[in-house]
């Protein structure tokens, strides 16, 4: 498990205004309010294969370790179960920061390097805003040459197999109208 002690850096390295923008963007000001208690981490069933603990994002989140956060595995791994939000005695909405945290994240391209979810986040997203439809065979192909190159060979006899049975579209599939789909998606970004 990571620690915190490993990362500690000058203050003038920290990102003050980190928090306000996680805040701003997950409508959580509570977040602020955190007393440090625990209970978001002994509550999480995903927390014993985070390298932080969600109380620990909380505590990083305030004091700005931007960096940290955004490369942890924690927001990637956290399940949206709610259950933190649920059993904070401060009514922090943790699962809201995790996404807001995870958004920043894909915008700023910020993540562990060839860590699979954030990519497979982002080739869903262009996959589906450029043709409307997502072709599985392509998206795969796509991340295993990002995420995981050097088991591509590995995986070829399947992809044979799958090929054969039709299950591997070589064409990808596209939409009619996919312009108004573009526009939906512009529009729900500004
Ligand atoms: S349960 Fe709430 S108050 Fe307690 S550490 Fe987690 S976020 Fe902070
Ligand atoms: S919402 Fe995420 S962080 Fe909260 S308990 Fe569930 S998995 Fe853990």
């Amino acid at each position: 498990m990571a620690t915190l002690e490993r990362h500690i850096r000058y203050e003038a390295e920290l990102d003050p205004s980190f928090a306000r923008e996680i805040i701003a963007s997950s409508g959580s000001p509570s977040l602020m309010e955190c007393i440090q208690c625990g209970t978001c981490s002994s509550t999480c069933p995903l927390s014993s294969y985070m390298d932080y603990t969600p109380r620990r994002i909380i505590a990083m989140v305030r004091e700005g370790f931007k960096q940290e956060v955004l490369r942890s595995s924690t927001i990637w791994l956290c399940a949206s179960c709610y259950a933190c939000t649920v059993e904070c005695p401060k009514e922090i909405p943790i699962t809201d920061i995790m996404y807001a945290l995870k958004r920043y994240a894909v915008r700023e391209g910020i993540h562990r390097w060839r860590f699979a979810i954030p990519l497979m986040a982002r080739l869903f997203y262009e996959t589906v805003r450029r043709n409307g439809r997502l072709t599985e065979s392509w998206t795969v192909l796509k991340l295993y040459l990002q995420a995981y190159p050097l088991q591509i060979p590995a995986m070829v006899p399947m992809g044979w197999k799958l090929l054969f049975r039709g299950r591997f579209p070589l064409l990808p599939e596209r939409i009619r109208g996919r312009l108004g789909l573009q526009r939906v998606l512009r529009a729900a970004k500004e």
